[in-house]
C-alpha cells in the first residue's frame, strides 16, 4: 500500500518502510547554516497545488495544475521531510493549495508524527482554508497537532463568497468550530484588500478574541498572474494599524511563534493581533525558514525565483547523501531577502509562480 492509500501515484516504497526513514552519519547531524549565519528551522511543504476554493489574490479563476506524475508521492513527502528534520528543522508546516484536500493526508500526517514523539521536532502544524476540518480536526489532534492556522478574511457570506470564489463561510466556520472542540488552538490569518474587508477588522477582530483565536492580517504579496491589478488589492497593513489604533490600546509585545508576523496585545479584548507586512516592513533579516513544493522544488526565499530540484536526488537513490548535498548546496544560497513592491510601475508579480504553489 502507498501513502496515498493506493491512488494513481507511483509505488516507490512499501508503507512499513516508511517508518525506516531514520537518517545517521555525519552529514545528518549537521545543521543548515545560510550564508548569512541564519539556522534554518522551520520548513513549510506545499503537499499539492490544488484547492477547493479559487481565492482573488491567491489563484485565476481558470488554474491549471501539475499532472499527477510530477507531484510527489506521499512517502516521498515524508522523506524529504524527515531528512530536513534529521538537519536540524525544528518545526514543520504543511501547507498547499488546501492540504486538507490532497488525498491520504492523514497517513502523511500520522506518519511524520514520529518526529514529535522522539522530540526531533517542536511542532507539526498546517496551514487551511478550513472547509474540510470538520472532517479532520479530531485526527489532526489525535496526531499530536496543537495548533493550526485557518485562513478567514471576512464574516460576510456573500463577501466570502466573492473573495473564494468557490468557498462557503458557513464550511469553515463550523471546521472552527470542531477544531475548537477537538482542542486545536487556532489562529485566524486575514488577508487585508482594499475596498473588500477594510471595514471589518474590528468586527473580525472582536470575533477571533472573543473565541480565544489570534488574529494576524497579512499585505497582499505580489506572486502569480491573478487576472487583475495588484494595486487594486493592495492595503498597507501600517495603515490599517493606524485606524486600529484609533479604537483599540495596541501595546508593542515579543510574542513569536517562529514565522514573520509581529504582535500586538489588543487591551480592550486581551486578545493577540499581528501583522505579517512583507511590504510595508520587511523581515527577511530573522528568515528562518525554507519552502518545499508538492513537485520538490525548493525555494530558500518566497520573494525569488531561484529554487533547487530536491527530488531528482530523491529519486536518484534509496540512500539521502545526494538529497543532503543538494540541500547544503541550495541554503548555500539562500540569498540576504526579498524586494517586494507594489505601486503604479510596479503592478507585474515579483515572481511567476502562485502563492499556492510555494505554500504560504
Ligand atoms: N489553502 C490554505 C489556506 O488558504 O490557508 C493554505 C495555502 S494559502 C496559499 C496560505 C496563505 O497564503 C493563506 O492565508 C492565504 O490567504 C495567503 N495568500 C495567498 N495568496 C497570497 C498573496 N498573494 N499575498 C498574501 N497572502 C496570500
Ligand atoms: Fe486555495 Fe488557500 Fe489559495 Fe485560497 S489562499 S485559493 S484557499 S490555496
Amino acid at each position: 500500500m502507498t501513502l496515498d492509500g493506493g491512488c494513481n501515484y507511483i509505488l516507490l516504497k512499501p508503507m512499513d518502510k516508511v517508518q525506516a526513514f531514520e537518517f545517521d552519519g555525519a552529514a545528518a547531524k549537521r545543521g543548515l547554516i545560510d550564508p548569512f549565519g541564519r539556522a534554518i528551522s522551520y520548513l513549510r511543504v506545499s503537499v499539492t497545488d490544488r484547492c477547493d476554493f479559487r481565492c482573488v489574490y491567491c489563484m485565476a479563476e481558470n488554474m491549471s495544475f501539475l499532472p499527477k506524475a510530477e507531484i510527489l508521492t506521499l512517502e516521498e513527502v515524508d522523506r524529504l521531510c524527515s531528512a530536513f528534520v534529521a538537519r536540524g528543522v525544528r518545526k514543520l508546516r504543511l501547507t498547499g493549495g488546501e492540504p486538507l484536500v490532497r488525498r491520504g493526508i492523514m497517513t502523511l500526517v500520522n506518519s511524520l508524527s514520529r518526529h514529535l514523539r522522539s522530540r526531533e521536532l517542536d511542532e507539526l502544524t498546517l496551514t487551511t482554508n478550513g472547509s474540510q476540518l470538520e472532517k479532520y480536526a479530531h485526527d489532526l489532534r489525535a496526531a499530536g497537532i496543537r495548533r493550526i492556522n485557518v485562513s478567514l478574511d471576512t464574516l460576510d457570506a456573500d463577501k466570502f463568497r466573492a473573495i473564494t470564489r468557490w468557498g462557503a463561510l458557513d464550511k469553515v466556520l463550523a471546521g472552527i468550530d470542531a477544531a475548537q472542540a477537538a482542542g486545536l488552538k487556532i489562529k485566524i490569518n486575514a488577508v487585508a484588500l482594499k475596498g473588500v474587508n477594510d471595514d471589518e477588522f474590528p468586527q473580525l477582530l472582536e470575533w477571533a478574541h472573543g473565541r480565544g483565536m489570534d488574529l494576524t492580517l497579512i499585505e497582499v504579496m505580489p506572486l502569480g498572474e491573478i487576472g487583475e491589478g495588484r494595486l487594486d488589492q493592495y492595503l498597507p497593513l501600517s495603515l490599517v494599524r493606524a485606524r486600529l489604533a484609533e479604537r483599540y490600546r495596541l501595546d508593542d509585545i515579543d510574542y513569536r511563534t517562529g514565522g514573520p508576523a509581529r504582535y500586538v496585545r489588543v487591551a480592550e479584548t486581551g486578545g493577540r493581533l499581528g501583522f505579517i507586512t512583507p511590504l510595508t516592513h520587511n523581515f527577511c533579516e530573522s528568515c528562518n525558514r525554507v519552502r518545499v513544493t508538492c513537485t520538490g522544488t525548493l525555494f530558500m526565499c518566497l520573494g525569488q525565483e531561484d529554487a533547487a530540484d530536491l527530488r531528482k536526488p530523491l529519486r536518484a537513490s534509496e540512500g539521502n547523501d545526494l538529497l543532503y548535498a543538494a540541500i547544503d548546496e541550495a541554503i548555500s544560497r539562500k540569498p540576504k531577502g526579498h524586494d517586494f513592491v507594489i505601486d503604479r510601475r510596479h503592478q507585474r508579480p515579483a515572481v511567476a509562480r502562485h502563492m499556492s504553489v510555494t505554500g504560504g
